[in-house]
């Protein structure tokens, strides 16, 4: 389903024009209007979905398939150096358009970006109260 008041469904089904590098039945990838770095682009889904929670499985293994695929590509015709790929889902985690996509966004040494997070410093107990929590009584999933 495509959703009218969606911009990243318009720009995906080819209603807004964007700067496209490749698309397929389900995908369109773009550049970023507001790069982190040279090359920054975003895997947009044709159909609706919110976020990662939303999306189905195949679409999902499809989007990451494509996420790699696309990497190699601006690997070798930027010449970056590294690739992030980042996947915000929520307004907790830094989402600002509900539209699922994922960021590719080709690194360069020193290009002064900063994409990470303040490590913690949890107890052995707090990390196993958190995998409990996970896992239950489970070896593992
Ligand atoms: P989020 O914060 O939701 O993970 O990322 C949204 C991204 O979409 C941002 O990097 C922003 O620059 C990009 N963006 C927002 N509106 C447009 C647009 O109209 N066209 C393009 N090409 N990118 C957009
Ligand atoms: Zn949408």
């Amino acid at each position: 389903m495509k959703k009218d008041d969606c911009i990243f469904c318009r720009i995906a089904n080819g209603g807004i024009p964007s700067r496209t590098l490749c698309e397929n039945a389900r995908f369109r990838v773009i550049l970023d209007l507001g790069p982190a770095t040279k090359g920054h682009a975003l895997i947009l889904p044709k159909e609706h979905f919110s976020d990662l929670f939303e999306l189905p499985e195949d679409w999902c293994r499809d989007a990451f398939a494509l996420a790699g695929e696309m990497a190699s590509v601006l690997k070798e015709k930027l010449g970056c150096d590294g690739l992030n790929l980042v996947q915000n889902n929520g307004e907790a985690a830094g989402q600002t358009v509900s539209h699922f996509h994922i960021h590719l966004i080709p690194r360069y040494r020193a290009d002064g970006q900063t994409i990470g997070w303040k490590p913690g410093s949890p107890s052995p107990e707090e990390l196993d109260g958190v995998r409990a929590q996970i896992c239950g009584e489970n070896q593992a999933l």
